[in-house]
């Protein structure tokens, strides 16, 4: 297989950030780029399509699928499993796209180990941890337990905020959102 052609941009942020809003812009700029749509066990929020947003299968199906090796990288994250379908991402790669996926730490550290010349990461912090439980609360997607998981889980994330390729803060969404798509920009130039 040939996986010279194709680029892989990670972005990677803790929860209630801002990576779907931002995500969200950057599709209606570039439509052209490859969204990766994961493989969840956590339940469908209100308004999320399968196959457009998640597949959601059952924790059976998953762990099923990491037996017989059809993850690229999974991970269990605040008590759920998601996973990049390793077929899915590697033609693509194959095939020369740009694909864009939205993972947790570990799965950017498994996805820069596995395609390391392919593979930019993008960090995107919040502009503090109140500003974040201010933005989960007002998604209201996640009840008070969920939501103070995701936190805790953030205060860890955040701790590996210089270890990728770049780094964003989205504290004025139109601001960081210029600074993203130059970054975006960078990465298909190259
Ligand atoms: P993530 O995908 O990282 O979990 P979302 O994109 O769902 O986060 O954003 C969480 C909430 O914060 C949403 O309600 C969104 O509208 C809001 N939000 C995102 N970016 C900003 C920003 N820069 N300033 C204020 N609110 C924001
Ligand atoms: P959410 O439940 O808010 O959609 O996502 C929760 C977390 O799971 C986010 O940090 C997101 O980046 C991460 N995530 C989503 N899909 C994948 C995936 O395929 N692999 C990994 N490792 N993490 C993922």
């Amino acid at each position: 297989m040939n996986e010279k052609k194709g680029k892989v941009i990670i972005i990677v942020a803790p929860s209630g950030t801002g990576k779907s809003t931002l995500l969200k812009m950057i599709f209606e700029d570039f439509p052209d780029l490859l969204w990766s749509v994961s493989t969840t066990t956590r339940p469908k929020r209100p308004g999320e399509i399968e196959g457009k947003d998640y597949f959601y299968v059952s924790k059976d199906h998953f762990e099923k699928m990491i037996k017989h090796n059809e993850f690229v990288e999974w991970a269990k994250v605040h008590g759920n499993y998601y996973g990049t379908s390793r077929s899915y991402l590697s033609k693509a790669i194959n095939d020369g796209k740009l694909i864009v996926c939205d993972l947790d730490v570990q799965g950017t550290d498994a996805m820069i180990q596995n395609f390391p010349d392919h593979t930019k990461a993008i960090f995107i912090e919040p502009p503090s941890i109140d500003t974040l439980r201010e933005r989960l609360r007002k998604r209201a997607t996640d009840n008070t337990g969920v939501i103070n998981t995701r936190l805790n889980n953030a205060k860890s994330e955040l701790l590996r905020k210089h270890d990728f390729h770049y780094l964003v803060r989205n504290d004025d969404l139109d601001s960081a959102y210029k600074i993203l798509k130059s970054i975006f920009c960078e990465i298909m130039e190259k």
